[in-house]
């Protein structure tokens, strides 16, 4: 076998296709976001404005943050040096778990290295606790919750979109006394539209299931205490599992999930990715609590956020680009192809200084390539400005239409 060969192939498929990725190697400068320093691939430097990023608040340079975190290694030092069960649990993870619990109201939070862990290990290991369980999986749902239904060896029904209806039939064609649980989200990050929790909980409880969601796009970022969407709905009691993450509105990293605290005694059990790997260094425990605890009580970066995407987004409708405008923070600009999503984003950079990576399949359904910008409070309305330009020129400039999938 040519193992070098078959790497080629592979990834001149991707080539081919117009999805190769390449990173982009920039430096964030503490204090600056979202301005950041980019080095291309000869060593020059180039100013950048970072309109991608999921640090959706700019918690990431917050003061309070990373007060916490500074403070957090002066006193204990880098690293955990541990699994949770070996060592790895600190008073910072304690406390962090605290803090989850009580921001979603919940008995309980049991921390992961990451959100995508945190579903893939938790939907992969409800299976064991519940034999006979059926996941019923919305079909946009986030590669990590596919992933851990996928690897459960349970059995899964996926659901249209949003389709409550789907859902409804999936429910009633199954056995009544089978173990069930549905898995959803509250914001979908690629066309930012929002899943329909109430609606999904009634059939919850018509239907004896047990309810998932992942909040992970917004955590920090709805409900009066930044307890996400269903803490805004007052629907949080009625889900069993909230899964989110420390990385995006919180600033830092790390994902876990909330829930009754027999739930999470149960998962912290038998979950392999829960148990089998260091647990998260406890600066990174203690500016995320840190980050939590400010965003309970503050107001004002929520709203500027939400104002900031709205100005973005009425700015680019303006133009006539064809934007899908749900009502939330995220502003799609539906490109169609991924060979002119890539140009497009390439000229943004190197022309304008503009960083926003092209969003291809699979992460995007094939034609619905896309520019994904997220806006926050630290992008300010020079920077807005500069992007509408950019934009507007750029669009003409590929001749590509205008408006033709707006939603
Ligand atoms: N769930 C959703 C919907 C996401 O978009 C992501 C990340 O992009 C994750 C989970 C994973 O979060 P994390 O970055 O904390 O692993």
């Amino acid at each position: 076998m040519d193992y070098t060969a078959q790497l080629d192939t592979a990834i001149d498929r991707l080539h081919e296709e117009g999805r190769y990725r390449t990173f982009i190697d920039i430096e964030r400068r503490n204090g600056q976001f979202p301005h950041a320093m980019r080095t291309r691939a000869d060593g020059s430097q180039q100013e950048i404005t970072v309109w991608c990023g999921n640090d959706y608040l700019g918690m990431g340079q917050h003061p309070v943050v990373l007060k916490a975190m500074h403070e957090a290694i002066d006193a204990t030092g880098a690293g955990s040096g541990g699994t949770r069960n070996i060592s790895g649990t600190t008073v910072y993870h304690n406390a962090l778990e605290a803090e989850l619990a009580n921001l979603h109201g919940k008995e309980a939070a049991l921390l992961f290295t990451s959100a995508y862990i945190a579903n893939d290990a938790t939907l992969s290991t409800l299976p064991k606790l519940f034999p006979g369980l059926i996941i019923y999986s919305d079909a946009l749902n986030h590669a990590s919750m596919i992933e851990g239904v996928r690897r459960n060896g349970g059995a899964k029904r996926v659901f249209r979109h949003n389709d409550v209806e789907h859902l409804r039939e999936l429910l009633a064609a199954d056995d009544p006394s089978t173990p069930k649980l549905i898995a959803f989200e509250s914001v979908y990050s690629m066309d930012g539209d929002f899943g329909p929790i109430k609606e999904i909980c009634d059939l919850a409880d018509e239907f004896g299931a047990l309810t998932y969601i992942d909040e992970v796009h917004a955590v920090g970022l709805y409900g009066p205490r930044g307890g996400g969407v269903s803490e805004r709905d007052n629907l949080a009691h009625r889900i069993d599992i909230i899964n989110g993450t420390l990385g995006k509105a919180y600033g830092v990293m790390g994902g876990y999930i909330a829930a009754s605290a027999k739930m999470c005694d149960a998962v912290r059990s038998y979950a392999p990715g829960f148990i089998f790997t260091t647990s998260i260094a406890p600066a990174i425990a203690a500016g995320a609590a840190a980050s939590i605890a400010f965003l309970k009580e503050d107001q004002a970066l929520r709203a500027q956020h939400q104002d900031m995407a709205k100005v973005l987004k009425l700015r680019l409708k303006g133009l006539g680009l064809p934007i899908i405008d749900h009502g939330s923070h995220i502003v799609p600009v539906i490109v169609g192809n991924p060979v002119h999503t890539k140009v497009l984003s390439d000229r943004l950079l190197e022309d304008f200084g503009i960083y926003v990576q092209p969003i291809n399949f699979p992460t995007v359904p094939r034609g619905t390539e896309r520019l994904r910008f997220t806006p926050s409070p630290v992008h300010g309305s020079g920077e807005v400005d500069k992007l509408v330009h950019a934009m507007d020129e750029l669009w003409s400039h590929c001749a590509l239409n205008r408006a033709e999938l707006a939603g």
